[in-house]
């Protein structure tokens, strides 16, 4: 018998995940891109357990919290519910008394942007768990309202990241300014610090870091025309947040 006790996914959720999938293989092969190179990052925050376990039903596995306090009810109400267990990224800033928390529970941080915070995860990272995967978020457009860093201190924190063991750097995050197109746009540009990052740095990995989390909702077929990996969807997935 089956022993889930969150109810099945709504018609209407399963539609918006179709179409969302549909959408993001269509601007990978328009990109001449491999559809498996970009993955769906589902973006869960005001959402309740429920939906996200109707979710993982699905086939979704990684799903996105802004805040550690929001984060860690539902990420134990998936743990004990019966279904795939997620994984869990964190999109959100982070404060220094929430890194025990984050290192103990989260799959990946997107949005490390302070050595200091980067000391602390790496310090409480439990053991018996991988090292947390990282990104740099990047403030690619200069906004002052926007966390994350100016595109020219990249190499340096990504060279403090390198060295701590229980952190392993994938790549870089960006939440730019809304109603980009165009060359020049600021997708293209996180592309491009990342190429340079991967042409300076020497990382454990053969790969080097590859990701780039870019693209939401509203533009992330234009994300994948630059080169997305990860996609962070919450509205057009979700439906709209009440807040
Ligand atoms: C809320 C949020 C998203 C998702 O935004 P939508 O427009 O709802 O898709 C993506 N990334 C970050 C960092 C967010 O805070």
């Amino acid at each position: 018998m089956n022993q889930h006790p969150f109810p099945p996914p709504s018609a209407a959720l399963e539609a918006r995940l179709a179409d969302i999938r549909r959408r993001m293989q269509a601007a990978c092969l328009a990109a001449g891109r491999a559809p498996a190179g970009c993955r769906l990052l589902a973006v869960s925050k005001t959402r309740g357990a429920a939906e996200i376990a109707a979710l993982t039903a699905l086939g979704v596995r990684d799903f996105g919290e802004n805040y550690v306090a929001e984060a860690m009810p539902k990420i134990g109400a998936l743990a004990t519910g019966g279904g795939p267990a997620p994984a869990w990224h964190l999109i959100g800033p982070l404060q220094s008394n929430k890194t025990r928390e984050v290192a103990g529970h989260f799959d990946w941080v997107h949005s490390l942007d302070r050595e200091r915070i980067a000391r602390r995860l790496n310090d409480q990272r439990p053991d018996h768990l991988p090292p947390l995967n990282v990104c740099l978020q990047v403030n690619i457009d200069g906004e002052d309202s926007k966390s994350g860093l100016a595109p020219e201190a990249v190499p340096e924190l990504a060279r403090v990241v390198l060295d701590l063991p229980r952190l392993r750097l994938r790549g870089l995050m960006t939440i730019p300014r809304p109603g980009q197109a165009g060359p020049g746009n600021a997708y293209e540009r996180l592309a491009l610090a990342l190429q340079s990052l991967a042409g300076t740095i020497a990382g454990p990995d053969a790969a080097g870091p590859d990701t780039l989390s870019m693209g939401m909702s509203d533009d992330f077929e234009l994300a994948i025309a630059h080169g997305a990996t990860w996609v962070r969807i919450g509205t057009a997935l979700f439906g709209p947040r009440n807040s």
